[in-house]
């Protein structure tokens, strides 16, 4: 790990028994609030980013959009929202998943992709995976292709990067918690 790396893991804090006993929510709040950490964060996604193929950047509601918007914005590309039910007007498709703790459903206006589009899906932790290949699913089903999904923190215990990885599709991800 770099140092970078190990400020904003320094820089994360980890509430135990949140949002219920046995999880260790991983809060990046501090990061968001921290210029520096922020700094890094966003620099190393668009360092990897930047010379890339894709043709937009596709973010997780909510805590995905605050990093997947500064992505989108500096690489100049087009940022499309998944968002949790009944959150975007107009024409949506929907994908239920199960979660670390319990279940949701995430949706994608049916405009948001064309055929041919090569995405980028933003989160800020892999858990399980289910989110992100719920996302993965939407954009697929509007005829885009998935380039890569990146991701502040990944939690490897939980094998959600590896399920991904075992779909096809790539993880990028800055941080680990064994
Ligand atoms: P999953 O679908 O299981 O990969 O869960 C990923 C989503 O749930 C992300 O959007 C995270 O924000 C949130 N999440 C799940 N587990 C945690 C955790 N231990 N700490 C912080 N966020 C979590």
């Amino acid at each position: 790990m770099s140092y970078d790396e190990f400020y904003v893991k320094s820089v994360v804090r980890s509430i135990s028994d949140w949002p219920e006993p046995g999880v260790i929510f991983r809060d990046v709040t501090p990061v968001f609030k921290d210029p520096k950490a922020m700094r890094i964060t966003c620099d190393a996604f668009i360092q990897r980013y930047i010379d890339s193929s894709i043709t937009h950047v596709a973010c997780i509601d909510a805590r995905g959009f605050i990093l997947g918007s500064v992505v989108a914005y500096q690489l100049n590309l087009p940022l499309v929202l998944i968002r949790k039910k009944g959150k975007l007007p107009g024409e949506t498709i929907a994908e239920e998943y199960s979660l670390e703790y319990g279940s949701a459903t995430v949706e994608l206006q049916k405009d948001a992709i064309q055929e041919g589009d090569t995405v980028l899906i933003f989160d800020d932790l892999i858990a399980t995976g289910g989110t992100v290949l719920a996302a993965a699913s939407l954009i697929k089903r509007l005829g885009g292709q998935v380039a890569e999904v990146a991701a502040l923190i990944d939690l490897p215990d939980l094998k959600g990067s590896q399920r991904i990885q075992d779909s096809g599709i790539p993880v990028f991800a800055l941080l680990a918690y064994e």
